[in-house]
C-alpha cells in the first residue's frame, strides 16, 4: 500500500467503491485522512462500510470542506451527463482526481512509466514491467489492470512503476511526472463518455503533457489519430519514437512481417515467441521494447525477456496441449474486432462463441470463415450467430460452455488435422451465462485441465 501521508489531518471525500475507489479510502485512513466514502451502488457501498470504510453521500454533506474529491473513473463525470456530485465539487471549487493522482503526489521522485491506447494496454504494461524486472529493475505494474495504484507497492529509489492509464483515468490527473510514455493506437471507443471522438483522442493526447523533460514518447503510427499526434509531438520538440507493424521504419521500432527492427536494423523474430501470438502482439513487443531501449535496456536482455514472458490470462492464454490439440482461451474477446485478431493466427479453428452478442455480431469476421473447422454456438446469441453462419460454416447448437468443449474435444480428436486449436473467442459479453470475462475464461481452463 501506497502512504498517502500528505493528506494527513485532510478531509476526503471518495466516489466510488470498486477496486480503485477502495484500494484509495484504506491508504486514506491507513494514513490518518477523514474519509468520506461513497458508491451509488447499494451493494457496493454495504460491502465497504463492512470493511470499515465510513460511508456518506456527497449530495447531502458541505464539499467545500474536502481537500479533494478521488473520482472512480469508471463513474461518467463529465459525458454523457456531469455527474451531480462532480457538479456540485466543480461549484465548490474541489479539485476532482483519480487515485493516480494521489499515486504522483504521494511518490513525486519516483519514475514512472506510462501506458495507453485503445488495445492492448494491459499486455503491454505487464510485457514492459517483465523486461525491467529481467534487467533487474525493480518494477511494479498497475493501475487501470490489476493491482490500484495505492495498492501497489513502496518500490527502492531506482525502481519504476508502470501505470496502465486509460482515457478516464488521464482525464483526471495532473501532477504525474512521466519519464516514459506509450500510446499505442486510437480506433473509436468510449465515445459516449469522451462526448466523441475528438474527446477521446484530447483524453489519450494528455498523456503526452505529463512527461518530464527529457523524457521519451512511443507511439504506434499505424493508424491516422496516433500519426497526426507523433507528428505535433516531434514538431514539439519531444523524443518520439515511432513503432508500426505495417512498414519498417528506419527511425523507430517496425515488425512488418514479425521481425523486430530497431531503427531499421534486424533484432529478433517476434514469430519464435508463442506468447506474443499475432500482429497486434507485434505491435505491443514492439513498443516495450522501444520504452524498455529508452530506458537504457540493451537489445539483449530485452528479447530474452519477450521470450520468456508468460502472457496475460484470457488473451489467447495456451491452457493445454492434448491428443495434439491446443487448447486456447481468448475469453477476452468480447467483440468481433477482439475475435479476428485471434483467428488470424491460426489455420484449423474448433471455434467456441456465444454469450450476449455485441452489436454487429460476428458478419466482420466472414473473411476468415475459411480457418474454422466448426463453430460451437453458447448462450443468448446462438440464433444470432448461427444466421450468419448458416451454410458456409458447420456449427453445433452446444448452448453451455460445458457442451461445447465436449462436443470441440470429440470432433478434433477424430479429425486429427494437424495445427488444429480449439479456440474459446466468444464475440460476446458473457453475463448471461457468467459472471464476467474472467469466470467463462476460469470455466474453460477447469474443463480443459479436466482431461488435458
Ligand atoms: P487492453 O488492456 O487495452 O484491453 P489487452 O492487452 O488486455 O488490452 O488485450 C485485449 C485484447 O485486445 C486482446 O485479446 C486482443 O484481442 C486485442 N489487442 C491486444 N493488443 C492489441 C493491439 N496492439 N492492437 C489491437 N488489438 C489488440
Amino acid at each position: 500500500m501506497i502512504p498517502v501521508s500528505f493528506l494527513k489531518g485532510k478531509r476526503v471525500a471518495v466516489m466510488g467503491l470498486g477496486r480503485s475507489g477502495t484500494a484509495t479510502a484504506k491508504a486514506l485512513l491507513a494514513s490518518g485522512a477523514g474519509v468520506m466514502a461513497w458508491d451509488d451502488n447499494e451493494g457496493a457501498r454495504r460491502i465497504a462500510a463492512e470493511a470499515g470504510i465510513p460511508i456518506g453521500d456527497p449530495m447531502a454533506i458541505n464539499l467545500a470542506k474536502a481537500e479533494l474529491v478521488v473520482w472512480s473513473p469508471g463513474i461518467p463525470h463529465t459525458h454523457p451527463q456531469p455527474h451531480p456530485v462532480a457538479e456540485k465539487a466543480a461549484a465548490a471549487k474541489v479539485p476532482v482526481v483519480c487515485d493516480i493522482e494521489l499515486l504522483a503526489r504521494a511518490k513525486p521522485d519516483q519514475r514512472v512509466l506510462a501506458v495507453t491506447g485503445t488495445n492492448g494496454k494491459s499486455t503491454t504494461t505487464t510485457l514492459l514491467a517483465h523486461v525491467l524486472d529481467h534487467a533487474g529493475i525493480a518494477a511494479a505494474a498497475g493501475g487501470n489492470l490489476g493491482t490500484a495504484a495505492l495498492d501497489l507497492p513502496e518500490l527502492p529509489g531506482d525502481g519504476r512503476y508502470v501505470l496502465e492509464l486509460s482515457s478516464y483515468q488521464l482525464e483526471l490527473v495532473r501532477s504525474l511526472k512521466v519519464g516514459v510514455a506509450i500510446l499505442l493506437n486510437i480506433t473509436p471507443d468510449h465515445l459516449g463518455r469522451h462526448g466523441g471522438m475528438a474527446g477521446y483522442i484530447a483524453a489519450k493526447r494528455r498523456l503526452f503533457d505529463l512527461v518530464t523533460p527529457g523524457g521519451a514518447v512511443v507511439i504506434g503510427v499505424d493508424d491516422g489519430p496516433c500519426r497526426a499526434m507523433a507528428a505535433e509531438l516531434s514538431r514539439l520538440g519531444l523524443r518520439v519514437v515511432p513503432v508500426s507493424v505495417d512498414k519498417a521504419l528506419d527511425n523507430g521500432v517496425s515488425a512488418p512481417d514479425g521481425v523486430l527492427l530497431d531503427q531499421g536494423r534486424r533484432v529478433c523474430d517476434l514469430k519464435d515467441f508463442p506468447r506474443l501470438p499475432g500482429r497486434h502482439n507485434w505491435q505491443n513487443a514492439c513498443a516495450a521494447y522501444a520504452a524498455a531501449r529508452a530506458e537504457g535496456i540493451d537489445a539483449k536482455t530485452i528479447v530474452k525477456a519477450l521470450e520468456s514472458y508468460p502472457g496475460l490470462a484470457h488473451r489467447q492464454e495456451l491452457v493445454a496441449v492434448s491428443d495434439g490439440i491446443a487448447w486456447i482461451n481468448d475469453s477476452k474477446a468480447t467483440n468481433a474486432d477482439a475475435v479476428e485478431k485471434a483467428l488470424v493466427c491460426y489455420d484449423h479453428v474448433y471455434w467456441i462463441l456465444g454469450g450476449q452478442a455485441k452489436e454487429g455480431g460476428i458478419a466482420a469476421l466472414e473473411k476468415n470463415f475459411g480457418r474454422i473447422e466448426h463453430a460451437f454456438l453458447i448462450g443468448e446469441a446462438t440464433d444470432a450467430f448461427a444466421a450468419t453462419l448458416e451454410g458456409k460454416v458447420r456449427y453445433t447448437r452446444s448452448g453451455t460452455l460445458a457442451n461445447a468443449v465436449a462436443a470441440a474435444r470429440s470432433l478434433a480428436v477424430s479429425d486429427a488435422i494437424p495445427g488444429a486449436v480449439v479456440l474459446l473467442s466468444p464475440a460476446s459479453a458473457s453475463w448471461d451465462q457468467f459472471k464476467s470475462f474472467e469466470h467463462r475464461g476460469d470455466t474453460f481452463r477447469d474443463l480443459v485441465k479436466g482431461f488435458a
